[in-house]
């Protein structure tokens, strides 16, 4: 039996064109190619977690044009539950303007649109599902009140919950003592706790320091070097998996995904990290966001040939 997940998050839809160079204020670049993709923190991680293995609800809130329509037929070709993804009638689904330059460099203009609507009382009124739910996953791309209400919402049930506290921002001692395991990635473990992650001491430190603030598990990405992991028992790297990268993008949003449904299993935090660490190492072999997120076959047969 699949594991059933919720996902509570934001929904975007990526206009990305790529250019020769930037434009300069003013200009127009001309000789650009345009994709549409699917993205947002929350959808992504919901996607991962999908094609993963596990049974998805996922929490989020799209307008009423034609990205929203097709944000909510992707969510239902990955199999995931869209009953609690709402439509705001008067305000646009989330959009992401990226232009990437000929060396890869990116720069994005976000508008959060609907997801900034996403209410804790949106929240509430899923609470059925997300108290039957093995496992709570979270980012910050939506209001924090939401997020905190969701976490609250999951420890009066007994359920486990997983932050991703990506983009970084403040989060107080009051939620930290409610979440399970954090997952910040260097940037944000820094911006977190005012240590520069420039030494493996400085890594230990600073997952300690979080652990101090009341969080059970703190699991620190460290790209391709993989993760440092800190309980009260357990203190170590756990490497990634060499792949030739093409793209990292949203690498942190397919560990966290992948995670999700491994600790919903059951499996042990060592090998659930191994299978995270395995998810996200594919993913970076492909183009993409949610493209490049395995499907359940894939991570076991890597696994399995490592
Ligand atoms: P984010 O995408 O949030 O910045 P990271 O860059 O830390 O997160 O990557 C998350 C995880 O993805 C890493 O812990 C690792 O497991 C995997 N990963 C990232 N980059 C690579 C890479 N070049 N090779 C293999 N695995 C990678």
């Amino acid at each position: 039996m699949k594991p059933l997940i919720t996902v509570i998050g934001s929904s975007n839809v990526d206009l990305i064109v790529k250019l020769p160079r930037f434009p300069k204020p003013g200009e127009t670049v001309l000789g650009g190619q345009f994709y549409k993709a699917q993205g947002g923190k929350g959808a992504n991680q919901a996607v991962a977690a999908a094609r993963a293995g596990a049974n998805v609800c996922f929490i989020s809130r799209v307008g009423n044009d034609d990205f929203g329509k097709s944000t909510l037929l992707s969510y239902s070709k990955d199999g995931i539950t869209i009953d609690h993804v709402s439509v705001d009638n008067t305000i646009p689904t989330g959009v992401a303007v990226i232009y990437v330059d000929a060396h890869g460099e990116n720069t994005i203009g976000l508008a959060e649109g609907a997801n900034a609507t996403l209410t804790p009382e949106q929240v509430r009124r899923a609470a059925s599902v997300i108290s039957l739910s093995k496992l709570l996953l979270l980012q910050l791309e939506i209001p924090f009140e939401t997020v905190k209400e969701s976490i609250l919402l999951a420890r009066k049930a007994n359920v486990p919950v997983i932050l991703n506290p990506a983009p970084a921002q403040p989060i107080d001692s009051e939620i930290l003592k409610n979440v399970s395991i954090l997952t910040p990635n260097e940037i944000e473990a820094e911006f977190l706790t005012g240590i520069s992650l420039t030494t493996d001491d400085a890594i230990k430190h600073a997952a300690q320091q979080l652990r101090s603030r009341g969080v059970h598990t703190v699991i620190i990405t460290l790209g391709s070097r993989g993760v440092y992991v800190s309980t009260e028992r357990e203190n170590l790297f756990v490497p990634s998996f060499q792949v030739e990268a093409a793209d990292t993008t949203a690498a942190g949003d397919v560990f966290n995904g992948t995670l999700a449904v491994a600790i919903a299993e059951g499996k042990k935090l060592i090998d659930a990290i191994r299978f995270a660490n395995a998810a996200a190492a594919l993913s970076v072999t492909k183009l993409g966001a949610q493209t490049s997120a395995p499907r359940r076959e894939e991570i076991d047969e890597f696994l399995f040939s490592q």
